[in-house]
């Protein structure tokens, strides 16, 4: 597999990482954040064009907002989703109300909306609330 860019959690930092190492904390070299925090992030839109274009893992994207009640409900599905991909793919969540610019590029109109990026290129997208289950095996064509 060799080494990929890692986009930090913490602090957005690019790592390049080297894959096929089984170590279980990859530590970033700026801030030593846990590279491999599989916890959805919760990103700006600075963030999350950051970590759409410079990440060589996939990303999903969670569009929400506190306002939804289908993207609430959901919330802790796609956190029990994300703890199984550690650095395979990297869970997103973007407050779609709050940062606009991001969904407005990719054209999301009903929340939640949830886009898998890889490659800083849209692959896939989904409209409505997805179980854990669903979410997940969605994750796992990704990898
Ligand atoms: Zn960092």
């Amino acid at each position: 597999m060799g080494t990929k860019n890692v986009v930090c959690p913490e602090c957005s930092n690019v790592n390049s990482v080297q894959m096929d190492v089984k170590t279980h904390i990859v530590e970033c070299s700026q801030c030593q954040g846990d590279l491999s925090d599989p916890f959805p992030l919760e990103v700006t839109d600075n963030s999350c064009m950051k970590h759409i274009t410079e990440n060589d893992i996939a990303i999903l994207v969670d569009f929400y907002s506190t306002t939804c009640g289908p993207c609430m409900a959901m919330y802790d599905d796609y956190e029990d989703a994300a703890l199984g991909f550690g650095m395979k793919v990297r869970f997103l969540k973007i407050d779609a109300e709050k940062h606009q610019l991001v969904a407005k590029e990719y054209g999301v109109t009903g929340l939640p909306t949830i886009i898998a990026f890889k490659g800083g290129k849209e692959v896939n997208r989904v409209s409505g609330q997805l179980s854990q289950v669903q979410l997940s095996m969605w994750a796992e064509r990704l990898v």
